[in-house]
């Protein structure tokens, strides 16, 4: 079917083929992605309907978590009925990324909009994703409103990190690993542990507060693991019970395992992008965990993340069942993890599960 002339971003009336009102989409005439819903509603979506949701939005997390907690998401997406729309808050700080023709137009309002919402005195931009390739949007990076010096020092779960959103991946930090960041702070006495793609070392920090003996930390970006010997400095974590290792991981992972931990945690960046990689990021699931699998002692722990939100997760748990069968291990489930209260799921938008944690005792 041809698409209507109208403008990317317009906001459109869905209706069915018999006519029947389903509520209001942002509207693309060329991207695979032609409607992103907007609202169930019978009224469009006006500015006093958007003020509205940032202000649900806020009140769900001030509701949710706990209350020391100055840095969450406050907008995750069609999660929080703003398809295309991510939005940090890092204490007075917010940071915007925007992958929607239809908020690309209103991104001014919304800045202030959240700014009069959260007292946050400063908006920074950082859209570079596919998807806003993908609208035919260019890549942007800069203050939308307001300013402020970076780094940025945030205080997460008793830790202090050094933030630079201009320069940073993503907003500057993976709010998203909070639950499973507590868990290893509070499991790792006594464990030695491989942090495998360990950014600024949420991880790493944790189990070292946690009384872990000794952690390994790699990742292939030089400036993350200059984040994270940051982070070891400004939260007195120095020391020779701490390594890092700068490697590509599918590289390192092919090498034969000198060394096996009692815990490895595997938080890879997402496999695949569209829905036609979905084969290929299972089959890579599968061979990670055969390769990472003999990292792990017998009767180890193996803490494994899918951020891929098309890999649902009964795909991501038979991914991981067929590579450890691979390797001659075996995994019974301890636990599982999800990005916690700030990342809400919407019920129409089962995809917005997309981090996905197994727990796994290894025999
Ligand atoms: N565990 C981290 C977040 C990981 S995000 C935390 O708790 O903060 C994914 C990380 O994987 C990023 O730091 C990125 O630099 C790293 N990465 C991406 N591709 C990689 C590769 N091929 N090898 C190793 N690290 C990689």
């Amino acid at each position: 079917m041809e698409r209507p002339a109208l403008a990317a971003g317009s906001q459109v009336e869905v209706v069915t083929s018999e006519g029947l009102h389903l509520g209001w989409a942002f509207y693309h005439p060329k991207n695979a992605i032609a409607l992103r819903m907007i609202s169930f509603c019978d009224h469009p979506m006006d500015e006093a309907a958007w003020r509205s949701r940032i202000n649900d939005s806020l009140t769900l997390r001030l509701r949710s978590m706990p209350a020391d907690r100055a840095n969450y998401r406050l907008i995750h997406g069609e999660n929080d009925g703003f398809p295309g729309l991510t939005v940090d808050l890092y204490g007075k700080l917010l940071c915007m990324q925007v992958s929607c023709c239809g908020f690309e137009d209103m991104k001014s309002d919304l800045a202030l909009w959240l700014m009069e919402a959260t007292g946050a005195v400063a908006v920074f931009e950082q859209s570079e994703s596919h998807a806003r390739k993908q609208e035919g949007l260019p890549p942007t990076r800069g203050f939308l409103a307001g300013s402020m010096n970076f780094p940025l020092e945030i205080q997460e779960a008793g830790f202090k990190f050094l933030i630079d959103p201009s320069q940073d991946q993503k907003t500057g930090f993976y709010l998203d690993q909070y639950p499973a960041r507590q868990w290893v702070g509070q499991n790792a006495k006594g464990l030695g542990v491989l942090d495998l793609c360990c950014y600024s070392g949420g991880f790493t920090l944790a189990a070292l507060r946690g009384g872990a003996d000794r952690v390994v930390s790699l990742d292939s970006s030089a400036r993350a693991l200059a984040s994270l010997s940051t982070a070891l400095q400004c939260n007195d974590l120095t020391g020779d019970r701490q390594e890092s290792i700068q490697a590509d991981l599918f590289d390192y992972l092919k090498l034969p395992a000198d060394e096996s931990f009692d815990l490895v945690i595997l938080d890879p960046p997402p496999l695949a992008k569209s829905l036609r990689a979905e084969e290929r990021a299972r089959k890579a699931y599968r061979k990670l965990t055969s390769q990472v699998s003999r990292h792990v002692k017998p009767g180890g722990l193996l803490l494994t993340f899918s951020c891929t939100g098309i890999i649902s997760s009964d795909v991501f748990q038979r991914s991981i069942f067929l590579g450890l069968r691979d390797a001659n291990r075996e995994g019974r489930v301890l636990a599982r993890f999800g990005p916690g209260h700030d990342h809400p799921e919407n019920l129409c938008f089962p995809e917005g599960a997309y981090l996905k944690g197994l727990l796994l005792f290894l025999s």
